[in-house]
């Protein structure tokens, strides 16, 4: 693997995610939200995150911008990256069909909105969260450069520790103790572990 082979890994893994969500996205602007709680500072965590998983690594690729953060290009560390990046595609395939008309870009219940407890969803209540911090480890092994590399951990780590509890919260608030006995039967986003 070379680093324009890895530089175009991580570009497959942009527009793959990119074109499993299109018929979601469109989908979730035709339902109706009963609840929302998309406020400034859900749009800000969104940003942030586009920024780290996205326009940092994007801009890196593009320009080579900032070239004094890189370091020496490893060709088993870009492989090890690829098979992540495959593992998340399948993740972000997976959950988005498992959610259906629930999945929501921010948090937000919709009408006529059902609790997924099974499949994917049987033993981690964030699979999807799981794919993203997925895209994170694919970035930093992909890309040998230690700030567009670590913007997807800070980025994304950012909105999921600032999204977590609240969105758990919403859904207490909409499923009640169907959700609280869903949490103690699951984990977060590691299973076993998290
Ligand atoms: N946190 C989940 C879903 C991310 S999409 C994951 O990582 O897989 C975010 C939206 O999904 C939330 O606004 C919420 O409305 C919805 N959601 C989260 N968990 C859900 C579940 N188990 N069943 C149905 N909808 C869910």
């Amino acid at each position: 693997m070379t680093p324009s082979g890895a530089n175009a890994i991580f570009l497959l893994l942009a527009v793959g995610w990119y074109i499993i969500r299109i018929p979601h996205a469109r989908r979730s602007r035709r339902t109706r939200v009963a609840r929302s709680r998309k406020d400034i500072r859900e749009k800000a965590l969104l940003i942030v995150s586009l920024a780290g998983l996205g326009i940092v690594p994007l801009a890196y690729i593009a320009t080579g911008f900032p070239s004094f953060a890189d370091y020496a290009f490893n060709p088993i560390a870009a492989w090890a990256g690829t098979c992540t990046a495959a593992g998340a595609l399948v993740l972000f395939f997976v959950t988005h069909r498992a959610l259906g008309r629930n999945w929501s870009i921010s948090l937000e219940v919709r009408e006529g909105h059902t609790l997924v407890t099974d499949g994917i969803y049987r033993h981690l209540r964030h699979p999807m969260y799981t794919a993203f911090w997925l895209w994170a480890v694919s970035q930093a092994l992909l890309l040998p450069n230690w700030f567009a590399g670590c913007a997807g951990f800070v980025g994304f780590g950012t909105l999921f520790l600032g999204r977590i509890a609240r969105e758990e919260q919403m859904m207490v608030e909409r499923f009640g103790d169907e959700y609280r006995a869903y949490a103690v039967r699951s984990y977060r986003i590691l299973p076993g572990i998290y």
